[in-house]
């Protein structure tokens, strides 16, 4: 649900009205039935299940009203008449030190790999009307030496940043599959993340990921997808930070025409990409970073179905 709105009272309920098609799990849910977060208390959530009785060509709004017949949000419902398929391969990539490659990736067999492409479905691609499949695993070996003497790795073998991306760039040259990498190596420090994919389809698709011992690489390879079908964060991304900046140093710069009117074509820039902008960790999208990640957009799910049809859709 998109939009809230409205004057809110406890004892409200939300009115789900089963028609057109679209069957609710439950027609009626009160106010006091969601649930806080246990780790965050202000996000609170209610899990329904939403059912499509056929299938259909036009994505569907639909308005939610309370008990008293207010507007309290919208929904909107993705067109499901056409299932665009996206081909995954993994690569297991382990190193020449044995002990290394059980500890971390030991516990990555078929299995993992098939629940992992399941889980991305389940909680994620099924949002747009896209299903990822898997298409091939290979295990290939990298030399952790050659790594660290190359500036891809620091001395203990931990990923500094993206330099990993740049390391086994030759290894993947198909930009219409997606290939994850599963990397035996740790980060440096627990602020830069866990995986790395880039948002240009066209020359990078793939994910360079430090497989996790629990769930958590499910959110994190649902967002390094997002980011291969052309999505940015939902914070402050560098496309915003570079218009941020160039107006910025226009306006120290001479009053001159030119640069006022290249100030306000910035400005509209801007203007465009505000509505997207969110405080860090303050939303549940895929594309945030340190939230609970469950949502995307409806402008994320055009924008990345798109994608798929223009650079990896079969249907
Ligand atoms: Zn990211």
């Amino acid at each position: 649900m998109e939009l809230i709105s409205g004057d809110i009272r406890k004892k409200d309920k939300i009115i789900l009205e089963s028609k057109d098609g679209l069957e609710w799990s439950k027609n009626e849910i009160s106010l006091k039935d969601f649930l806080p977060d246990a780790e965050n208390k202000k996000l609170y959530y209610y899990n329904i299940e939403l059912t499509c009785t056929h299938s259909f060509s036009k994505d569907i709004y639909v308005e939610v009203v309370n008990d008293r017949k207010q507007f309290v949000g919208a929904l909107n419902v993705m067109k499901n008449n056409i299932l665009y398929s996206l081909p995954l391969n993994f690569r297991i990539l382990t190193c020449k030190d044995e002990k290394r490659n059980e500890h971390y990736l030991g516990h990555i067999d078929e299995k993992w790999i098939n629940d992992a492409v399941d889980s991305i479905n389940k909680y994620g691609l099924v949002q747009f009307g896209v299903k990822a499949y898997l298409k091939e695993i290979l295990t290939e070996e990298v030399d952790e030496n050659e790594l660290v003497e190359n500036g891809y790795l620091s001395e203990d073998l931990r990923v500094r940043s993206t330099e990993l991306q740049d390391a086994v760039r030759h290894l993947w040259a198909d930009t219409s599959e997606i290939c994850v990498f599963l990397v035996p190596f740790i980060v440096l420090n627990s602020t830069i993340g866990e995986a790395w994919a880039a948002v240009t389809p066209t020359t990078n698709s793939y994910i360079v990921c430090l497989p996790d011992f629990n769930d958590r690489s499910i959110p994190i390879l649902i967002h390094e997808i997002g980011h291969i079908l052309g999505l940015t964060h939902t914070f402050e991304d560098a496309k915003w930070k570079k218009v941020i900046a160039g107006i910025e140093k226009l306006a120290v710069e001479e009053k001159s025409p030119e640069n006022l009117a290249k100030i306000k074509e910035l400005e509209k820039e801007k203007k465009q990409l505000m509505p997207y902008i969110f405080t860090r960790a303050s939303t549940d999208n895929y594309m945030d970073y340190l939230n609970e990640r469950l949502s995307f957009s409806k402008r994320q799910w055009l924008i990345m179905r798109k994608e798929t049809e223009l650079y990896h859709g079969h249907n």
